[in-house]
């Protein structure tokens, strides 16, 4: 049976040779186009619309919002695919509809198409419930105001399958989906071995109930007397959120509320919920209704969650609830056939509004609290990081307590090897970040207390006075371009190009970069989170490495300095170190123990700093510091920080292009003055690993540079007025002039 892609072809195998298909066979000749049966069309189109239960449950629980019911009940079976009743106290349906209730685009909300630019309602398309006929058997009980009995009919297909039965019924509708995708056996497939849909059920009627706080919802699993969601309307937003989200959601929120009337920018109310910095969860709740239609709007969360990730410590998702109107006409609600979407007028600068809006509460809230409540810095979340060479280290660590791995083999100081790579030191991982366990509060304070005796007397005035120096030193006209321009691409190691209106501009990277890092550090100061590294690293020989590279650089390689003057000078920085090590750790979140490196700062969320450049950066934080005055202190700390963080090119040099000289392998070899010697054939002979290393190091710049860089510094950078003067920001063109020159051509 193995051999069955050899075997020759059986009499009755359909080999193009001898049963050619019909497309085939006319291979010369254009295939026929055929109309589709009407049943195929509807089936194919109800499928769209009509996705998977939860979706049929959003278009019934709309309608029955639209029929302005105050009461909306469900029951579910088989996650929806059974049975999904919708029961709710609306206006009803008029006996003369029910005929065409089901067809395709019988509705009674629209009936021309300008009528779309003032719609209220929620439906508009006149599909869902046909839909729901082609893929299901749908069956409608309902009684309009005044009746003495309802009528029961179903449907098959968009048509009665009889005509309507009397019966007795309560005031509205209720609608019952059997045996939904009976006919679309893939995806009644797929639906059944995915995870149940369910718990989509629930989460979308939550979301309606927070919004719709005056309607009672009801949501529970067929049969079952306990219902998932149960809301009683005429609550406030927020018992409504309580309700459906619980107390500890409620208890971590802020109202917020914005709005924008500039025709220029944004028209625009905005009302909600939002989560502050005490709320920890893992994935981002964003219940979004625009026109008081439920939607989705990924520009909008991710924006969001931007500001969340920069502005807090903690690695937290938000919670958010956010009910935008805008003026109907700057809605398109029909953009989606599910109408999951909406498109919006001026959404940049919508966003924009929003995003300032809520980095302000939240910077608000925050500074309130960071001086009340001392956080030791062993109870934050710490980020673990990953490379792929360090998997065999944790995992021979990951018994008993590890033989401690000689530094040379940890790090490469071979002096043959210029670049002395550190990032054995990087912790493997499970990418998972682990939560060191969370001391209760009165515990911790006491620790805070017997360890931060030496700086009683520090009152962050300092702290407060060095923010308020970046906001006083802003450059407008910069923080207009860094706030709207578009990333165009890197001009070469140090300069990205940037457009700003019709304008292009350099921008020297390393120097934003560095800026931004420094009043991150400011911002963030004292609740930091922590990137861990594998193996403490051990101050000495990071430092004898820094100083080392130092000698070469100012010296050159010949005259070397004993090395016992140089491990004095190693030494005494140590003890330096040592002395301030609480201080470093509880404000920057640099922990040093028993003489090694263990912990550093996430200063920019997702972002790592070049581990290359650790012994350098000890070096510095150890020489560079002003120790005596607090607010030098913190300002020279933050400031080494800054520049071992900024985006420096890394120190590998770029493999492509020439750079590649310095990866031949000759060059060890046969020595520095050889080199000019060895010829283009040998330009193989070149260390693969170390060019793939430096090239993943390149391109890992590169993306941060577009990813991390440039939104955060839309977001959160205030350049300093030097910065249109020394070089930073150079403007190179106009597109208007260049267009000139084009036309004279
Ligand atoms: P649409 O909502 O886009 O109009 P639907 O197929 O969802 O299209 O519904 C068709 C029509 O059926 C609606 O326009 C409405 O008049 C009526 N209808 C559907 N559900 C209800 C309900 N629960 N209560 C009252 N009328 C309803
Ligand atoms: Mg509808």
């Amino acid at each position: 049976m193995e051999s069955r892609a050899s075997d020759p072809p059986s009499p009755t195998s359909a080999s193009p040779s001898r049963s050619p298909s019909p497309l085939r066979q006319h291979i010369s000749s254009p295939p026929r186009i055929r109309r589709l049966e009407a049943s195929v069309v509807n089936r194919i189109a109800a499928g769209e619309v009509i996705q998977r239960p939860s979706a049929a449950v959003k278009e019934l629980v709309e309608n029955s919002l639209d029929a302005a019911s105050t009461s909306v009940s469900l029951s579910v079976k088989d996650g929806g695919l059974k049975l999904l009743l919708v029961s709710d106290d609306g206006h009803g349906i008029r006996h003369e509809d029910l005929p065409i209730l089901c067809e395709r685009h019988t509705t009674s909300k629209l009936s021309k198409y300008e009528d779309l630019q003032t719609i209220k309602s929620m439906g508009f398309r006149g599909e869902a419930l046909a839909s729901m006929t082609y893929v299901g058997h749908v069956t409608v009980t309902t009684i309009t105001e005044g009746q003495l009995h309802g009528y029961r009919v179903s449907y098959r297909d968009g048509v009665m399958e009889h005509e309507p039965k009397p019966c007795a019924a309560v005031k509205g509708t209720q609608i019952m989906v059997e045996n939904l995708f009976y006919n679309m056996s893939a995806r009644r497939k797929t639906l059944q071995n995915s995870n149940d849909d369910y718990p989509k059920i629930v989460d979308l009627i939550s979301r309606f109930a927070v919004h719709y706080m005056n309607v009672n919802f009801s949501c529970r699993k067929h049969g079952s007397n306990r219902a998932d969601v149960h809301t009683v309307g005429g609550s406030s937003r927020l018992d409504a959120i309580r309700t459906v989200y619980g107390a500890s959601v409620a208890r971590d929120l802020m109202e917020i509320s914005i709005s924008d009337d500039n025709p220029t920018r944004s028209i625009f109310k905005m009302e909600g919920f939002i989560s502050n910095s005490n709320y920890l969860a893992k994935k981002t709740t964003m219940i979004l209704f625009i026109n008081d239609r439920l939607v989705d709007c990924t520009a909008l969360k991710r924006a969001v969650e931007l500001v969340y990730s920069a502005t807090l410590p903690k690695a937290s998702k938000p919670f958010i609830y956010m009910s935008i109107n805008l003026p109907s006409d700057h809605v398109d609600v029909n953009i989606h056939p599910t109408k999951r979407e909406v498109s919006l007028l001026n959404q940049d600068s919508l966003i924009d509004t929003i995003q300032s809006a809520i980095e302000a509460k939240l910077m608000s809230s925050n500074s309130t609290r960071i001086f009340q409540t001392q956080v030791v810095s062993s109870s934050l979340p710490t980020t673990q990081i990953s490379t792929r060479k360090d998997k065999e280290h944790s995992i021979a660590n990951s018994g008993v307590q590890s033989q401690k791995v000689p530094v040379n083999q940890m790090v490469r100081t071979d002096s043959r090897d210029p670049f002395g790579r550190l990032h054995s030191y990087w912790k493997d991982g499970s990418q998972s970040s682990k939560q060191e366990k969370k001391s209760d509060l009165a515990s911790m304070r006491s620790v805070v207390v017997a360890r931060r005796n030496w700086k009683e007397n520090i009152d962050f005035t300092s702290l407060d006075q060095l923010v308020r120096e970046i906001d006083s030193n802003v450059h407008p006209g910069l923080l207009d371009i860094v706030k709207d321009c578009t990333y165009i691409g890197l001009a070469d190691e140090v300069f990205a190009v940037l457009q700003y209106n019709t304008y292009l501009y350099l921008v020297n990277v390393v120097n934003v970069s560095k800026e931004l890092m420094y009043q991150q550090v400011l911002r963030r100061f004292s609740k930091f989170n922590a990137i861990q590294l594998s193996e403490p690293a051990p101050l000495q020989d990071l430092l004898l490495m820094a100083l080392r590279d130092e000698e070469l650089e100012t010296r050159g390689d010949e005259t070397e300095t004993n090395d016992d003057l140089k491990e004095k000078i190693a030494q005494m920085n140590i003890e330096l170190l040592r002395e301030k090590e609480d201080m470093l750790e509880d404000y920057f979140g640099i922990k040093m123990e028993d003489g090694s490196l263990i912990r550093l700062p996430v200063i920019l969320d997702q972002y790592i700093p070049d581990m290359d450049r650790i012994p350098e950066f000890l070096l510095s934080l150890a020489n560079d510091v002003d120790w005596d005055d607090e607010r030098e202190c913190f300002q020279t700390v933050s400031a080494v920080l800054a520049n071992f963080y900024a985006m420096h090119p890394p120190i590998l040099p770029n493999p492509s292009g020439d750079g590649i000289h310095y990866y031949r392998k000759n060059r060890e070899e046969v020595g520095f003055e050889a080199e000019i010697l060895v010829d283009k054939s040998d330009e193989e002979q070149v260390d693969e690993e170390l060019v793939a290393e430096a090239e993943t190091a390149w391109s890992q710049r590169e993306w941060n540079i577009q990813h991390v860089l440039f939104p955060s510094m839309r977001l959160f950078l205030k350049p300093p007025k030097c910065m249109a003067t020394d070089g930073t920001f150079v403007q190179v063109a106009s597109l208007e002039k260049l267009y000139r020159v084009f036309e004279r051509c």
